[in-house]
């Protein structure tokens, strides 16, 4: 499926015209700027040209441009040049004022260089965050206060998370009016070719770019720094770039930068104009809204670049959303690349005020002046696509919207919570509820009225403890399917039948069982139930808890799992680093000097075909969700493939354990869900098994 790359915040493709251009530098302007012959005059003369060209698109004036490898650089400089300058000028008649102010939403390259620098240069000024409105705006009456107390004030020109636009006039309106000798920066990244700069008819001192967010590669960006300016090198040596940073220039790199900036500057087609952008924008959030009838959307229309959404779907994690878009060929990032592989709420998006729930799961759609109507067209398409997925698989990303028969492993924030599910009897049992997972495991009972036999705790110690009483406040409120029976603290009934193994509860045509692993830890069984027994050949699932991560220390437990299950059972413990989940064979061999972790999980795609062509009856299975996998390319691999889930992956093992000799492959899109799965069936003595290299990438 061809790739809709909408997340331009992040990086952009470099244009045809600007790989041509470093293509062209590299092989016959190669020369060094430094050096006197004509080799190297030809460089300098391009240099030139672009520092020229740079000038008179961001209204540079009588200002500097030097060409850094980044803004992150830039920044470095500037922040470093003004503190510098504080530096020498803070015990001096009428010195300038001792705060670092910065704006709520910038990024980290700047408040991590205030932090960094007055740290290093031992200056102890207070660096600040001045609030924003729900607009992503600076709050100017915060600024007003303090800005006569500033000794640099850093606000960016456009934000690269919601794309709001920051009122820079009001900016230099308060400063002048607070007479503040604050030096002023403005992270200008995401404004180039965006919005209009005219940086030397304002007050502005420092202001940073960078090529690969317009079309040009990684590793250059341009610093502007206004005449007169204070300005501290951080690179001292050969003299380039006025001795202002030394260093032998990225020729390459700037000749595209260059040629970028003469199709701005030649308003070449290729750039689309404010009205063209502002009807992309108005395509996608129509197809949005569309698809996503309940989205939100966090960035401020009103008060944004175009060229920026940011959204989150109530009820739809920002990873799932991704991974969604991502199968549908539409890249996109959760918050901002540099922080989207962690789940925390967004600060730019706490900052605005936007609630928990949606800044913990926004979504960024951000494309270029450059991008294509085609390309918005086939991204609209491709949303609907996303939606008819979400719909075929029960209406919602979420697992739960439909009923899952058997064993689901759910996990946040490293802990595991396993829901065990009769759909037939409409029965279901929670073991160790998560705090963070409770309304949804309280919606998936109540959504498909679903008798809850018994909300378990293994470990009294533990968080689900808690959970569990939060659970059932909220069931009770719900449904009323949460029986009262009387419980002890672990959840279980005490009104049970006894029978061999002591307490046990029926659940459909099932019977669960519970043993003592210690005073405040319980271990307990599932399995089919022939006359309300449960032998110990028909102990389908164990559930460990903490127990299960220490079983090697518990002889005891050991025994006791021995006599009371069979090598099979799964036992699926509470936390969820170590494993998916095991077995008692697994766990001594495990323990066995010879233990079955083989170390190479990986199969490349090429391997997986020939093994396909030797053995057909190697078993392929995507372990990515049914909304994930319904956008397989089916003559990827040309065989049939099996949909599992990993959070299902425990009610499938059993019947693979007993077929090991059968080629097993999983994959998903990175890898990391079929590393999962894998090392989990290889630690189950499962030999013949593989994660598919890198992923569908
Ligand atoms: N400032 C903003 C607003 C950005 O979006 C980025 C890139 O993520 C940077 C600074 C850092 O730029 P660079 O990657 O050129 O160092």
């Amino acid at each position: 499926m061809s790739e809709i790359y909408l997340d331009h915040n992040a990086t952009t493709p470099a244009l045809p015209q600007a790989v041509e251009a470093a293509c062209k530098s590299m092989a016959s302007g190669f020369g060094n700027p430094s050096s006197t012959h004509t080799t190297g005059l030809r460089a300098k003369a391009q240099l030139d040209e672009a520092r020229q060209r740079a000038k008179r698109l961001i209204g540079a004036g009588e200002g500097q441009v030097v060409f850094t490898s980044g803004a992150t650089e830039g920044i470095q400089i500037a922040v470093l040049s003004a503190l510098a300058e504080l530096r020498l000028r803070r015990f001096a008649p009428n010195p300038p004022g001792s705060l670092l102010l910065y704006g709520a939403t910038e990024h980290k390259a700047v408040s991590e260089a205030l932090k960094h620098w007055n740290q290093f240069l031992g200056l102890g000024c207070r660096v600040v965050a001045i609030p924003v409105d729900g607009n992503g705006r600076h709050d100017l009456d915060f600024l007003k206060k303090h800005a006569a107390d500033a000794a640099m004030i850093c606000t960016m020109a456009v934000n690269n998370e919601t794309g709001a636009i920051s009122d820079l006039a009001g900016i230099e309106k308060t400063l002048l009016d607070s007479a503040s000798q604050a030096l002023w920066l403005v992270d200008a990244v995401q404004a180039l070719g965006k919005i209009k700069l005219d940086l030397a008819n304002t007050r502005i001192d420092y202001a940073t770019f960078s090529g690969h967010k317009l079309y040009a590669p990684k590793g250059i960006g341009m610093l502007y720094a206004r005449a007169g300016a204070p300005y501290t090198p951080l690179t001292v040596g050969g003299g380039q770039e006025f001795a202002l940073r030394s260093g032998t220039e990225n020729t390459a790199g700037i000749a595209a930068l260059n040629a970028v900036m003469a199709l701005m500057e030649n308003k070449d087609p290729v750039f689309h104009g404010h009205d063209t952008l502002h009807g992309f924008r108005k395509r996608l959030v129509a197809a949005l809204s569309a698809a996503f009838p309940e989205i939100v959307f966090n960035s401020p229309l009103d008060f944004s670049v175009p060229t920026t959404l940011n959204f989150s779907v109530p009820g739809i994690g920002s990873k799932e959303l991704l991974n969604l878009f991502d199968s549908a060929g539409i890249r996109v990032s959760s918050g901002s690349a540099c922080s989207s592989s962690s789940s925390a709420p967004s600060y730019v998006l706490q900052a605005m005020k936007i609630r928990d729930d949606y800044a913990s799961s926004a979504i960024r759609m951000s494309f270029g002046p450059a991008t294509t109507e085609n390309e918005i067209t086939e991204a609209v398409a491709r949303i609907a696509l996303c939606a008819e997925a979400t719909r075929q698989a029960g209406g919602s990303t979420d697992v739960l919207a439909s009923i899952q028969d058997g064993l689901l492993r759910l996990e946040s924030d490293g802990v595991c919570c396993w829901v065990l599910t009769d759909a037939a009897a409409r029965r279901c049992v929670i073991i160790d509820p998560v705090n963070e997972l409770n309304d949804r495991l309280a919606r998936y009972v109540h959504l498909h009225g679903l008798q809850l036999t018994a909300v378990l705790v293994t470990d009294l110690h533990s968080p689900a403890a808690e959970a569990r009483d939060a659970l059932t406040a909220l069931l009770s409120v719900q449904t009323s399917g949460l029986s009262d029976a009387r419980t002890d603290a672990h959840g279980w009934p005490l009104t049970g039948t006894s029978v061999q193994q002591g307490e046990t509860l029926a659940f459909g045509d099932q019977v669960l069982a519970c043993l003592r692993a210690s005073d405040n830890a319980r271990i307990f069984l599932a399995g089919k139930a022939i006359a309300e027994k449960l032998n110990p050949e028909q102990v389908q699932y164990a559930f460990m808890g903490k127990t299960a991560s220490t079983l090697a220390d518990k002889p005891a437990v050991l025994e006791m799992l021995a006599a009371t299950c069979n090598q099979h059972t799964i036992l699926c413990p509470g936390d969820a680093q170590t494993m998916l989940f095991t077995t008692l064979a697994a766990e001594r061999a495990v323990q066995a000097p010879a233990g079955n972790i083989v170390n190479d999980i990986h199969i490349h795609a090429e391997t997986i075909r020939n093994l396909l062509h030797d053995r057909p009856d190697t078993l392929l299975v995507d372990v990515r969700e049914a909304y994930e996998h319904s956008f397989l390319d089916a003559e990827l691999f040309d065989a049939p493939v099996l949909n599992v889930p990993l959070a299902q992956l425990a009610s499938r093992a059993g019947e693979w354990l007993l077929h090991t000799d059968t080629p097993l492959i999983f994959f998903c899109r990175s890898g990391a869900r079929s590393d999962a799965a894998t090392r989990c069936m290889r630690r189950l003595g499962y030999q013949q098994v593989w994660s598919c290299a890198g992923g569908l990438t």
